[in-house]
């Protein structure tokens, strides 16, 4: 927002931000593996800010979190949801790319560009608010020993965009019918649903398990 705004910070306040993060972050005690420590962990923050404020050089994008509502499926689709999804695209438009940037530990696994699933609706997204497939690229913060930003350029076929509008609204279905399928990940402590999710785990008797592992099919199990 502030390099929209033509604001761009330097250096030293970007740092400064982080180390009162970073101070406040530690008033409760955090528990580091046994690599990592407070004070290696604050270097390496700093490092990866100061070569993303480095690589950034400046520029100013076209636009940053654009609102976007979108129905996901053709509006005379009877199966469509009623309520349109809204989504903030939370990305950087630089000139007619769409940039997204994301830490991580390492570099990107084989075929995981293509893959890329938020890059598929941030795509479709701005399809269906422009009418044109956008140029992509996803920009990766690497934590590795010495910093390193790659820069990954992609696009999306209108297939793809099918492929993507239609993923969307079967989930959407699925979650308007009230299916719920648990997909543990770090993020689940901090997930607001956790103590809903917890509830749900084991709510099969022992017997009902005991008879998957003989061989009934799920179906008859669920209608049992
Ligand atoms: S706790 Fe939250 S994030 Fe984890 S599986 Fe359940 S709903 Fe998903």
């Amino acid at each position: 927002m502030e390099r929209l705004a033509d604001r761009s910070p330097e250096l030293t306040q970007v740092l400064q931000v982080f180390d009162a993060d970073w101070y406040a972050q530690n008033t409760e005690p955090l528990v580091f593996s046994e690599r990592e420590s407070k004070d290696s962990l604050a270097e390496k923050g700093r490092a990866m800010l100061q070569l993303y404020v480095e690589s950034t050089n400046g520029t100013k994008p076209v636009a940053v979190e654009q609102p976007v509502r979108a129905r996901p499926g053709r509006s005379r689709d009877r199966r469509s949801p009623r309520r349109a999804a809204a989504r903030i695209i939370d990305l950087v438009e630089e000139g007619e790319t769409l940039v997204d940037l994301k830490t991580a530990g390492r570099t990107l696994e084989s075929g995981g560009l293509e893959r890329h699933l938020q890059l598929s609706t941030y795509a479709l997204a701005f399809f269906l608010l422009h009418g044109s497939i956008p140029k992509l690229r996803l920009d990766m913060l690497l934590k590795t020993a010495k910093p390193r930003l790659e820069r990954h350029p992609t696009t999306r076929s209108l297939e793809d965009l099918g492929w993507t509008a239609r993923l969307i609204r079967e989930v959407a279905l699925a979650i308007q019918t009230e299916h719920f399928f648990p997909n543990p990940s770090w993020r689940c402590t901090e997930c607001e649903y956790f103590a809903h999710c917890q509830q749900w785990r084991g709510t099969w008797p022992s017997e009902q398990l005991i008879a998957i592992g003989d061989g009934e099919g799920v179906g008859e199990i669920a209608g049992a």
